[in-house]
This record gives structure tokens, sequence and C-alpha cells, in this order.
């Protein structure tokens, strides 16, 4: 085992906080890995010195332990290393800082800082609110590291301490000898159930947890031209990590409700706009609403019915890049349900001119009438 100063290993110095050694670490073990040096014989030996060092000062007491009496406090053995056992796949072990949304599952390894877990929370506005941005605050529920206790869940300083019987490492080696042979097997130790640490002095605060529910005010921005199922991260929104772990992450969903008069597709606006027979046929100048105004177009004569014009740059702002997308309106035409008696002229006329015979047979004047009179 090397005797080394850690911190050098790492290439820190010794007042390097808890995220530069992490990123020290990382840098390094991506760098000394041995399924990525297969011919540096070195480099083994480096990713264990490596190892070593980051086990010590990733976890507070040993890294305390270690600042306060070096190399003398404690055998290496102490140290959950590697153990002989050879080396985990690259994935497996980035897996343990780089962890997904679902946690690590049985893969954790024992007593090192952890993450918090992340939080999705589905934020529900309208096509306005999307198109302008802005900012809202959600409240969220969430595990905070206890305030009292700092995470370190004992009261007083010395109310937490290393477990006697694991010597901190949560597992327990259990040798049972049977006819076929002695067995070995961890197992999870009794006196501390997993945990490394007795806590002779629980903070009342959080109940020995380490962390506390609280109720917390976030601020999102929302960016204009958001859509409907757009994710946004909030590095650290998520719960508090335990034994000195980063916080998890807060992923918020924009959920954009379905608005009245607008469709969306994309950063294109859809609308529908209503003509009479008389305007689709003679065209017109029509204002046409826009999420943040008007805008006019022009509707040429002889236009047909499900006829679709673009009103460029009137529709929403565009998420990525810049500028905004269009507007499209779409024409229905609207026929007349009732007439004037002169109305009703002028367009029999309009039929005479254009050749086309026009009036239906129903129920007529004289059918109406004898109905009135009771004659059959
Ligand atoms: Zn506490
Ligand atoms: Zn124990």
């Amino acid at each position: 085992m090397s005797k080394k100063d850690y911190y050098e290993v790492l290439g820190l110095d010794r007042n390097a906080s808890e995220a530069e050694i992490k990123k020290a670490y990382r840098r390094l073990a991506k760098q000394y890995h041995p399924d990525l040096n297969k011919d540096d014989p070195e480099a083994e030996n480096k990713f264990k010195e490596m190892k070593e060092a980051y086990d010590v000062l990733s976890d507070p007491q040993k890294k305390a332990r270690y600042d306060r009496f070096g190399h003398e406090a404690g055998a290496p053995g102490g140290f959950d290393g590697f153990g002989g056992a050879g080396f985990g796949g690259i994935d497996e072990i980035f897996e343990q800082f780089f962890g997904g949304m679902g946690g690590m599952g049985g893969r954790r390894r024992q007593r090192g800082p952890e993450q918090g877990d992340h939080l999705r929370y589905d934020m529900e506005i309208t096509l306005e609110e999307a198109f302008y941005g802005g900012d809202k605050v959600i409240t969220i529920p969430r595990t905070e590291t206890c305030p009292e206790c700092d995470g370190k869940r004992a009261k007083s300083a010395d109310g937490a301490e290393t477990c006697p019987s694991c010597g901190g490492s949560g597992q327990q080696q259990y040798t049972r000898s049977t006819p076929f042979g002695r067995f070995v097997s961890m197992q999870v130790c009794s006196n501390c159930r997993g945990e490394g640490t007795i806590i002779s002095d629980p903070c009342p605060t959080c109940s020995a947890q380490g962390r506390v529910v609280e109720e917390r005010k976030i601020e999102i921005k929302i960016p204009p031209g958001v859509e409907d199922g757009s994710r946004l991260r909030v590095s650290g929104g998520g719960e508090a990590g335990m034994r000195g772990g980063p916080s998890g992450d807060l992923y918020v969903v924009f959920r954009v409700r379905p608005h009245k008069v607008f469709q969306r597709k994309g950063s294109d606006l859809w609308l529908e706009e209503t003509l009479s027979i008389s305007q689709a046929a003679l065209g017109v100048e029509k204002e046409i609403s826009t999420l943040d105004g008007t805008a006019n177009l022009t509707i040429p004569g002889g236009t047909q019915h499900g006829a679709t014009f673009r009103l460029k740059g009137h529709g929403m702002p565009r998420l990525r890049g810049s500028g905004r997308g269009d507007l499209h309106v779409k024409v229905k035409v609207n026929v007349p349900k009732r007439l004037s008696q002169r109305q009703k002229e002028l367009l029999e006329e309009f039929a005479y001119l254009n050749g086309e015979e026009v009036g239906v047979e129903s129920k007529g004047f004289f059918d109406r009438m004898k109905d009135a009179f009771g004659g059959g």
C-alpha cells in the first residue's frame, strides 16, 4: 500500500472542497482506469493509489481522521478498496457518480457519499405563458440536509461513532462450517444495521435521519417558446444527498394547455378564420388576432373554403434558434342561414346570371296553408 499523501495523489491541496475532490477523482479515474490502459502496468498501481485516496477523502469521517492523524489513522484494510477482487468494468465504477434517474440499485457500494434522488415536477402553463416565458415560483416538498445536525445525524459532535463491529463498512463477515466445507459470507452488520455508524445522541430534528422534508420554493424560468413535454433540469434541485453526497436534480416537465383559438405545431400556430360567401368571392382585408396582437391579411377574391394563408413570423418564438414560427390562417366559408327578401332576390339574380337552377321543392307555401286549415 502506498504511503503517499492522499491529497498529493489526487493533485489537490489540503483545503480542497468536496466537489474538487470528486472532480479530481473522476478525471484521474478516467485517465488511469486499467480497462483503458491495458499496456501500461503502472496505470493499475496509480489507479489503486488514487482509489484509496479518494475512498478516504470522500468520506467525511475518514477524511477528518486522516486530516488529523495522517496514515496512522487506520489500517488501509479498514478502507474499502477493491478488496483484491479485481476491477469492475468501467461502467460499473462510473455508474455510482453519474447514476441515472433510477438510482444505482443493488450495485451501490457501501457507505460512500450518495447522491440524492432526482425529482420530477409537471408544470402546467398556458400557451400565452409558453409564448412570453417568464418566472414562476413552485413549491415542492423535498428532503433537505438537516439544518440542525448538518446531516451528521447526531446532536453533538461526538454523538456519532464508527461502528466497532464492522469498522464502518456496514458489513460483517460470517464463517460457517458445514460438512461440505467452510463458507464465508458477507452480511449486513447487525450492530449498526448497515449504517456503519452508531448514533448515541440522535438529532431530535431529523430523528437521526440526517435529512428532513421541507417545502421549498423554487423559481423556475420558463423559456419563451417552451413546448409541451419540454424538460428543464434544475441542477441540485432534487433530494438532498446522503453522507455528504450531492443533491439530485429537479426535472421540470412543461405541460402546455390546449388553447381555445390557436393550435400549435412546433413553433407554428394555426387559426381558423370565418369568411362570408361574399368576402370569399370578392376578397377582403382582414385583421387577424395573433397571440400578441393583430396582423393584417389580404384574402384575395375567389378564396375557397379550406384555403390556408401564412402570416410569416407571427407564430411562437423558436425554443432553439431565433425568430418566430408562422401563423397559418385556415379559411372557413360561412353560408348564411337566414336571408332577407332582398338578399334572396339578389342571390336568385346571381344564380340566373350564372345559368343555375336554384330553389328546392319542399313543403312550400301552399302545403303549409293546407296544414293550417286542416285540409287533406
Ligand atoms: Zn438532524
Ligand atoms: Zn456495523
